[in-house]
C-alpha cells in the first residue's frame, strides 16, 4: 500500500516537471483490491505525502476522516467498472491536447502513432462539468474500443495495465497533440486511409504482444 501511495505521488510530480500539468490540476490513479487509491483535492503535486493519497472504493465511498479524492474521483470510478483491463490512469490538462480539446474535436490520423491510443484517431469526449458522472459517461463513449481521449475545453485521459505505462501514453498524447497543431499551421495535413491505418493497428498490436 505504502509503495503504491508513493508510485503516486512520483508521478503526480512528473505531471508537473513533464509540463503535462501544472500545480494541482490533472490526476492520478492506481486500481487496488476493490477500489484505488488517487490524488487528493486542491493540494499541491510539490507538497505531497503518502497520507495525502486517498483510497476510494469501486462503490464510490470513501472516508473522509482520511482526507478528500481528488473533485474528479468519478471518472476514475467508472473506468475501473467499465474497462477490466485499466489498472491505472492519468489525466492531465497539457496545453497542446487542452487547446485541441477547446475545439470540441479529436485528433485524425495524420501520423500513424495515433494508433497507440487504440484507434485509427483519438476522439474527443464532449463537455460536461467537471466531477459530474455526465462528464464520466462522455468520456467512457470516446473511450471507446481505445485507451486515450481528449476531453472537451478541459483536457486528456489515458489508462493502462500500469501506471508508468498510463504516463507514458499520456505523454504520448501531448506529444501528438503538439504535432497535429504544427502541422495544421501549414494548412491541412494529408489524413491516413482506414486501410493503412488498419495495417498499422494490426502492426501495433503484434509490437504489443512481442
Ligand atoms: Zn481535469
Amino acid at each position: 500500500m505504502k509503495q503504491i501511495k508513493s508510485e503516486i505521488i512520483k508521478y503526480a510530480k512528473m505531471l508537473n516537471n513533464k509540463k503535462l500539468s501544472a500545480l494541482r490540476s490533472g490526476n492520478i490513479s492506481i486500481k487496488y483490491k476493490n477500489g484505488f487509491f488517487i490524488t487528493p483535492s486542491g493540494k499541491k503535486y510539490s507538497t505531497l505525502k503518502n497520507s495525502d493519497i486517498v483510497y476510494v472504493g469501486l462503490d464510490g465511498i470513501f472516508d473522509k476522516n482520511y482526507g478528500v479524492p481528488s473533485s474528479e474521483w468519478k471518472f476514475h470510478q467508472d473506468i475501473y467498472l467499465k474497462k477490466k483491463e485499466a489498472n491505472a490512469i492519468v489525466h492531465a490538462h497539457s496545453t497542446n491536447a487542452t487547446a485541441i480539446s477547446a475545439h470540441k474535436k479529436g485528433i485524425p490520423a495524420f501520423h500513424y502513432m495515433v494508433a497507440m491510443a487504440g484507434g485509427k484517431d483519438i476522439k474527443c469526449a464532449k463537455y460536461a462539468t467537471f466531477g459530474t458522472r455526465a462528464l464520466s459517461k462522455n468520456i467512457l463513449v470516446a473511450l471507446k474500443n481505445r485507451n486515450a481521449c481528449l476531453i472537451s475545453n478541459h483536457g486528456q485521459i489515458a489508462f493502462e495495465k500500469n501506471l508508468s505505462k498510463a504516463f507514458e501514453l499520456a505523454e504520448e498524447v501531448e506529444n501528438i497533440s503538439l504535432q497535429y497543431i504544427t502541422s495544421l499551421k501549414l494548412g491541412k495535413p494529408k489524413i491516413l486511409s482506414n486501410k493503412e491505418m488498419s495495417k498499422v493497428l494490426s502492426k501495433a498490436k503484434n509490437y504489443k504482444r512481442g
